[in-house]
């Protein structure tokens, strides 16, 4: 086994075949735990031989969510311009196959590989044969006992196999970091595989055990849907004459109803998270906890300090549920922590969208944006969530009727009343200065005065002026949108109900 002495070597490695998924970067993550905290090397290798799915488009995708999460790597492919970066380039399956090449040629003249003419037709009537049986699906074995003339007269017809590996018989076994000892028969890795097509590209098995070989990759970290593939390269390492790795497979990330992460029921993709406003120190502390536990209360850990604490051994098996709400207090806590200018400068773009999007009428300015802060930094579960919380300060009118105007147990004749006598207050109070905590006494003494629940007059307030029943504190609420356009706006909802 390599590893033991030697600084470790971990790779991610990503199929450009989709956008950065969760389960994508939560390996990413944790591979880059291990090598920071061990002092070892952090490689990146883009796995993209299934050239069909493989895209341009999502490899930029998947290098860009990496960046943004800040999981930087050592050793890793040319990109954009820039020069790859390692004594192993390239570190583009694509732009390696001759190295595949000679390890086929290899296992082709030890007899542990032989070329394969079946046809589709003919696999697919041996499974149906199978399932008929009742039995689980496996290569028959049909080519592998070819003589080299039969092999001969069938390449002469022009034909090329797709090479398969001799898997034998016996127990492949190993230790997994997390998952302990691990043992399987080779009779259920369903016979001989393949490992390259007849077109000489090789297929995920192959590729990925000559280039852990190749590039020394001491730790192979990656998720549990690959524990049944590790047989497979335990066998293929073993007949290259390669050092095995040691194996870690970390948990699933599990839907809230425990099957296993999907698109379908959870949104999958990072750079979905990005655009909602989930920020990278609230998704790294997320994605940490998610198999790994800080092992003391404190749950708010930034990169830096998982780093510094975190154990690849103390990972536990047992499936990560992925909670939604976690995250967003999670973020919200981290938005918290955020510094003003930090933060005004994360919350523009997503003002910026709003303002794209129609949904507000101008931009604040920095300024307006830095005395909101004390309101909003603490409201925020998302960067995204601005619009919503505080978009109605940037447009010209709130679109407020009459029904929505009138308090739960208030008629409108109330509603008219109770807004036309906080409108006097409001214009009285706010004369010289416009403070929270000058409007708030005499609003409140109105209520008590004429025998209405603060609660519902402050309602009826709120949604005169903001249009919405969920605001920031109200009065802090009128502060930001200030005096004239309080009163502007009481005008307008006086207007609306007067016309019901
Ligand atoms: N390209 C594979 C994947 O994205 C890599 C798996 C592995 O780490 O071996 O799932």
């Amino acid at each position: 086994m390599t590893g033991t002495s030697a600084a470790p070597r971990v790779r991610i490695a990503p199929s450009p075949t989709g956008p950065l998924h969760i389960g994508t970067a939560r390996t990413a993550l944790f591979n880059y735990l291990f090598a920071r905290h061990t002092g070892g090397t952090f490689i990146l290798r883009l796995e993209d031989t299934d050239q069909v799915r493989s895209s341009i488009a999502y490899e930029k995708d998947i290098l860009d969510g990496l960046h943004w999460l800040g999981l930087g790597w050592d050793e890793g492919p040319e990109v954009a311009g820039e020069a790859a970066r390692g004594p192993h380039a390239p570190y583009r399956q694509m732009e390696r196959l001759p190295s595949y090449a000679a390890a086929a040629e290899r296992l082709i003249a030890a007899d542990q590989a032989y070329p394969c003419f079946c046809t589709p037709e003919q696999l697919e009537a041996d499974r149906k044969a199978q399932e008929a049986a009742r039995q689980p699906p496996r290569y028959v074995g049909r080519c592998a006992t070819l003589t080299p003339e039969e092999r001969a007269a069938r390449e002469a017809g022009g034909r090329r196999g797709a090479l398969r590996f001799r898997v034998g018989e016996g127990i492949v076994a190993f230790d997994d970091i997390i998952r302990g000892h691990v043992e399987i028969d080779v009779s259920n890795l369903g016979g001989d595989f393949v490992i390259a097509r007849a077109d000489g590209t090789p297929l995920y098995h192959f590729s990925v055990v000559v280039d852990d070989a190749a590039m020394e990759i001491s730790h192979v970290i990656r998720g549990e849907d690959h524990l049944s593939n590790t047989p497979k390269h335990i066998l293929l390492f073993r007949a290259l004459g390669y050092p095995e790795p040691r194996f870690a497979h970390l948990p699933l990330i599990l839907n809230a109803d425990r099957s296993k992460m999907s698109k379908r029921k959870s949104q999958t993709a990072v750079l979905d998270y990005i655009a909602q406003g989930f920020i990278r120190e609230a998704l790294v502390n997320y994605l940490a906890l998610l198999g790994w536990a800080t092992g003391t209360e404190e749950e708010m850990l930034s990169l830096d300090e998982i780093v510094e604490r975190f154990d690849l051994e103390a990972v536990h098996k047992g499936g990560a549920v992925f909670d939604r709400e976690r995250l967003e207090w999670l973020n919200g806590q981290w938005i918290r922590r955020l510094d003003a200018d930090e933060l005004i400068d994360r919350l523009r773009p997503f003002v910026e969208a709003e303002l794209r999007a129609g949904r507000i009428d101008w931009m604040p300015s920095d300024d307006e944006l830095r005395s909101l802060l004390p309101v909003i930094q603490e409201r925020l579960p998302t960067l995204g969530a601005i619009g919503d919380l505080v978009g109605f300060l940037w447009v010209d009118q709130v679109a407020v009727d009459a029904a929505g105007l009138v308090p739960k147990r208030w008629d409108a004749a109330t509603t008219r009343d109770g807004l036309t006598a906080a409108r006097a207050t409001i214009e009285t109070v706010g004369e010289v200065t416009f403070e929270a905590d000058e409007l708030e006494p005499p609003l409140r003494a109105l209520a008590e005065a004429r025998g209405w629940k603060a609660g519902d007059l402050f309602m009826a307030i709120r949604v005169a002026v903001t249009g919405r029943t969920a605001t920031p504190p109200l009065f802090d609420t009128l502060v930001a949108l200030g005096r004239e356009r309080t009163l502007q706006r009481l005008d307008r909802a006086l207007e609306v109900l007067a016309s019901a």
